[in-house]
């Protein structure tokens, strides 16, 4: 027990750390969406099997992205125990493409295709979902 115990966070830690290589390696949002002036992405959490109990829902998150900042879109499930993240990156570009001028929005609803560590025996996928949005705003 002890030993998969350990086994489960230097996986965790492999995958942190390769989440953090990747995010080092992204380009700036400037030069990799040029056109954009900010970009808005607002994740809110729910249960999709709605077993847990409110207050296990996790909160919302706000996370804006100025012209300086990595343009890295992948954002981890935030049940601390599970390995599902949401990637957004294509969603992004899709907006970030979308011609005209001004804000434009997206929002959709994806599912967590992870597996939390509790479920990992039964490979049970997580129950969390995420309704995002993402708001582009393009210079003028
Ligand atoms: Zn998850």
């Amino acid at each position: 027990m002890k030993i998969a115990a350990r086994k489960n966070s230097s996986l965790d830690e492999q995958r942190r750390y390769r989440r953090q290589y990747d995010r080092d390696r992204s380009p700036a949002l400037r030069s990799a969406f040029p056109q954009l002036q900010q970009l808005n992405i607002e994740l809110s959490f729910g249960d999709r099997t709605g077993a847990a109990p409110k207050e296990v829902v996790p909160s919302s998150q706000s996370h804006a992205f100025y012209p300086p900042a990595q343009a890295f879109f992948r954002f981890r499930c935030p049940c601390a125990d599970c390995d599902g993240e949401f990637d957004l990156s294509a969603n992004v570009a899709q907006l970030a493409g979308t011609p005209g001028r001004g804000s434009r929005t997206v929002t959709a609803k994806v599912h967590c295709a992870g597996t939390r560590a509790r479920d990992r025996a039964t490979g049970t996928t997580c129950p969390i979902e995420l309704n995002y949005r993402i708001v582009a705003l393009g210079t003028p």
